[in-house]
């Protein structure tokens, strides 16, 4: 087996074993592998190993990529902090975007999504823990910030995406995922196309899973430490 296999192979059993855990379906959660700074190269040979979707955090770093990799069927995700002249690039080249933190930028990747694609899937990306200096809608302003998002029409709105505060107490971040779950169930309630949890990276990617989320975004095991942290 390749490298790539072999570690994906392994995150798929930390997944299976935790959505055991949960009572979930096995294969009900799915598995972002997030590639940013590593190239497309990796990328295509884990293509090939049976990872079809791909998260990444920077534009012309995914564009390069993106280009690259055209003859695979890629399912691309921006997760990344979005400026307001980025939207055209990303509502063309990408299928999700799960940073949507900003009426301004959904209305945006709306407007410029190209009509002859499906509608762009969207998250909205929840400040889960009310942290001062981080992106995302406050917990209390999702339901509010999702009917505005229902009135455009080339986005389709499909969950919400969290990053919970960085800690070394699991029980702070179990509460953080519980949170959140909950929130998801309100609004899967109110929009029935809301259908994703994403939470859980390589740190915390089993208790994610255990409390309830339906993607984890992982890097780090998948692909080894990013040694250089790329800025556009
Ligand atoms: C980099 C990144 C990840 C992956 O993190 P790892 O700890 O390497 O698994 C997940 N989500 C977002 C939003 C990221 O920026």
């Amino acid at each position: 087996m390749t490298k790539i296999k072999t570690q994906l192979s392994a995150i798929s059993n930390t997944i299976k074993e935790a959505e055991k855990q949960a009572n979930k379906p096995a294969n009900s959660v799915r598995l972002l592998a997030v590639s940013k700074t590593k190239p497309a190269a990796l990328i295509r040979s884990s293509f090939e190993a049976g990872q079809h979707c791909f998260g990444e955090n920077y534009l012309q770093e995914a564009l390069t990529k993106i280009a690259a990799l055209s003859d695979l069927n890629i399912e691309w995700h921006f997760i990344g902090p979005i400026q307001s002249n980025k939207t055209k690039d990303i509502a063309t080249h990408f299928d999700w975007v799960q940073s949507v933190d900003r009426l301004k930028i959904a209305q945006r990747l709306s407007n410029q999504r190209p009509t002859n694609l499906n509608k762009l899937n969207v998250c909205i990306q929840v400040n889960i823990d009310n942290e001062a200096s981080k992106s995302g809608i406050a917990p209390d302003e999702i339901i509010d910030f999702a009917h505005q998002l229902a009135l455009f029409d080339n986005i389709l709105l499909r969950g919400l995406m969290i990053i919970p505060v960085k800690t070394n107490d699991t029980e702070l971040q179990r509460q953080s995922f519980i949170r959140a779950k909950k929130l998801f169930t309100e609004l899967s309630a109110i929009y029935p196309s809301v259908d994703t949890l994403s939470m859980g990276m390589t740190a915390d990617m089993a208790i994610a899973i255990r409390e309830g989320s339906t993607m984890v975004r992982i890097g780090t095991a998948l692909f080894g430490q990013r040694d250089s942290v790329q800025k556009q």
